[in-house]
């Protein structure tokens, strides 16, 4: 079977797989969707005997039908290698009666690296099976882990350049440290006075401006996205749910066929979407728990059926859900209208125009697979704390809002079903946050004793990707104002009026 995309926005045009990672975005503003989600073809029982890399084939494949098999097998070997510190790549730990799945085992120990270790190797790919010649950039706004994760991607990847925007006061120091310490000739990383939604409406407009795109294909450039509005970076994360759901199944933890809930700290709904896939591709999942912290914009948009961003952003300690458009929810909303893009259209316009909009009744019904839950600053630490005294667990501070709300969910509605959590972030990436959280006489340490505390405390080693920052040099100190992003790109890319 071919599987064909299609635009949000428009009801007519179809690409293939391979040219809608290449071009990111839609020509329409609108987000590549396949038109169905496929089906499993192999039985849980064969799932359950495979490897990461096995696993990731037997998804993806069913996405990606205009790759070829030896294509899509090089991609996966040359993503999920010994960048990650563990061979099972995304392990999954029992923490009193949650499962937690740690996807945050890879080069820069947060969740976006399971997605952007695959997606520089799709994306070269998807270039030569569509003859692209002009050097590919790499466009990205991040709250804090996207933009490494992309950069350690991308570096020195041939035929590719990428440019990073994340907020100047809106990340963690080892996040910023991250960035800023990376090397590669073709990376460039931007501070913007301003948050995130500055930072990706910004990325969003660049992408629009047909003006900007004539005079980069005129030098030699053309954009991609390594935001999770990119399909390529959707279809990979599907595959640890499947891997997930199988190892539960090893271990007997479960029984075939039983269903199990999610639980995904959400701040773009990309991560809880590819969820969402794997339940239509045929995992037994019932609920599909979405977790907010303050930014509870999605929480409130399940409780009413309308997603108002008009309110006051809030800066947390689970910096990377920090959002207020959640860019993926376009692709339910699309799939709840029924796949009519004109509704869609109207919504997302609504939405740009007004910061509002309100689905139908009959739509909302389409939610029933979605609970929506958040969790304030103080449940956030308590969680961290309380974790840490009953286990000796220590978790970081997205993954606790997430295990904040599956024990409201479970509290609540009294359905016991067994409990994944989606373990987004190495605690070392918020070392300040979640000591703190243990035990507030830590505030007095600085980062790096922090880290070294951390060590202690939790029992696992500080991660390479920690070891890497301590002393590197900072080579990346460009600002600029947020409605000075296309300037900045110009000049990065020294393509002049
Ligand atoms: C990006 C990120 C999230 C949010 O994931 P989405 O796919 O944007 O909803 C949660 N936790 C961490 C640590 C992240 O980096």
């Amino acid at each position: 079977m071919n599987l064909l995309y299609k635009s949000t926005r428009n009801a007519e045009e179809t690409v293939t797989a391979s040219q809608a990672i290449l071009k990111g975005l839609a020509e329409d503003g609108g987000l590549f969707v396949p038109t169905e989600i496929p089906k499993l073809d192999v039985t849980m029982d064969e799932l359950k005997g495979m490897s990461y890399q096995e696993t990731a084939y037997s998804v993806m494949k069913q996405f990606l039908t205009d790759f070829t098999e030896e294509e899509l097998k090089q991609c996966i070997d040359r993503a999920y290698d010994a960048k990650f510190d563990t061979e099972v790549i995304a392990p999954l730990v029992k923490v009193g009666d949650t499962y937690h799945l740690e996807l945050f085992h890879g080069a820069t120990i947060a969740f976006k690296d399971m997605a952007l270790s695959i997606l520089p190797h799709l994306l070269t790919t998807a270039a030569k099976k569509n003859n692209v010649t002009k050097e590919i950039v790499i466009l990205t706004a991040t709250s804090g882990d996207t933009g490494k994760a992309a950069l350690a991607g991308f570096a020195n990847v041939p035929g590719a350049r990428i440019i990073v925007f994340y907020p100047k006061n809106g990340v963690s120091k080892v996040q910023e440290l991250q960035m800023v310490t990376q090397k590669g000739d073709n990376t460039a990383v931007v501070a913007i006075h301003g948050n995130f939604d500055n930072a990706q409406s910004g990325v969003k407009a660049l992408f629009e401006d047909k003006k900007l795109g004539k005079e980069l294909a005129d030098a030699g450039f053309q954009f991609s996205s390594a935001n999770s509005i990119n399909i390529g970076r959707l279809i990979p994360q599907v595959v640890y749910y499947v891997y997930a759901y199988a190892k539960l199944l090893e271990n007997e933890e479960i029984a075939a066929g039983e269903e199990i809930n999610v639980t995904v700290p959400t701040g773009n709904f990309g991560n809880i979407l590819a969820a969402y896939y794997a339940k239509q591709m045929g995992v037994p999942i019932a609920k599909l728990i979405c977790a907010s912290n303050e930014n509870k914009v999605l929480f409130d948009f399940f409780k009413t059926g309308k997603y108002d961003r008009n309110r006051e952003f809030v800066l947390t300690s689970s910096p990377s859900m920090d959002i207020l458009i959640s860019s993926n929810l376009e692709r339910l909303i699309y799939t709840i209208a029924g796949q009519d893009a004109q509704k869609n259209s109207e919504l997302m316009a609504a939405l740009k125009n007004d910061g509002i909009y309100e689905i139908t009744p009959e739509m909302k019904r389409g939610l029933s697979d979605f609970e929506g839950g958040f969790s304030t600053e103080e449940e956030t630490k308590e969680t961290i704390g309380d974790t840490y005294r009953s286990t000796g667990y220590v978790m970081d501070t997205h993954t606790a809002v997430a295990a904040h709300v599956s024990r409201d969910y479970r509290d609540e509605s009294k359905d016991d079903r067994k409990m994944l959590v989606a373990s987004t972030a190495s605690p070392y990436k918020f070392a300040r946050s979640v000591m703190t959280a243990i035990d507030e006489k830590y505030d007095a340490m600085d980062e790096f004793a922090l880290i070294d505390e951390l060590e202690k405390v939790s029992g696992t080693a500080v991660p390479n990707a920690i070891e890497e920052i301590r002393n590197a040099q900072i080579l990346h100190t460009r600002e600029c104002d947020a409605d000075k992003m296309k300037e900045t790109v110009k000049s990065i890319l020294g393509v002049e009026e």
